[in-house]
């Protein structure tokens, strides 16, 4: 008998939207009914965050380590973010589908267009923001920016919400619990797909809201 194979989902949304404690929950919680969940480790040129892991939040490398690995041919995707590269490395990823798991990608945009591109299967979950200026307090209560990455960030999340349209579903971190419980919903097959004009919306919303400037 062949085991059936794990599915692949793509967890985007903008730099401190909460996809990473999103995600962290989600698997303490229990994971889901049916498949096992498993979180891929990024690698990354980026320096370490206080209370980060090597190994666990991310593999921290030099940029010849991240070169070299991108040479083997050991990347599933990668992307330049905030002038640091991320990456996922592909065959922990592979031999997680493989045994059957369903496996979370916490990733930018970029990245999440190469996956879609070589694993046409995979969905693609982002992971909205109440508002821009409740993502600005979140980016700051951070406080590992300075008031110019700050200012980057939500720039750079209103370029990222507007690929929302290229999304299966979108899910609002505003309660924890209730995001949680969404996310669960999408990798059950049970939350409902987002509808292209809902996505368009959304994305005009995101547009318009003059928080971004950070004023
Ligand atoms: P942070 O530096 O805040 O941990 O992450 C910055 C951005 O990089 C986030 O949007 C995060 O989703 C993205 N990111 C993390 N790991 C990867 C990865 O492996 N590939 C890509 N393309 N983006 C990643």
């Amino acid at each position: 008998m062949t085991m059936k194979k794990g599915k692949l989902f793509v967890i985007s949304g903008p730099s401190a939207v909460g996809k990473g404690t999103l995600c962290k929950r989600l698997l303490s919680d229990g994971g889901s009914k049916g498949a096992k969940i498993e979180l891929s480790v990024s690698m990354t040129t980026r320096k370490p965050r206080f209370g980060e892991k090597d190994g666990k939040s991310y593999y921290f490398v030099t940029e010849d380590e991240f070169r070299a690995e991108i040479g083997k041919g050991g990347l599933l995707e990668y992307a330049e973010v905030f002038g640091c590269l991320y990456g996922t490395p592909k065959e922990p990823v592979l031999a997680a589908l493989e045994r059957g798991s369903n496996v979370l990608l916490e990733i930018d945009v970029q990245g999440a267009l190469q996956v879609r591109e070589n694993h046409p299967d995979s969905l693609l979950v982002f992971i909205l923001p109440p508002s821009l200026a409740e993502l600005r307090r979140r980016i700051r209560h951070r406080g590992s920016e300075t008031a110019e990455q700050v200012a980057g960030r939500l720039s750079k999340a209103v370029s990222e919400i507007s690929a929302i349209v290229k999304y299966d579903y979108a899910v609002v971190n505003n309660h924890l619990g209730r995001a949680v419980a969404e996310l669960r919903e999408v990798i059950e097959g049970r939350h409902a797909r987002l509808k292209a004009a809902e996505a368009a919306e959304i994305a005009k919303r995101f547009a318009g809201d003059g928080t971004a400037s950070g004023r």
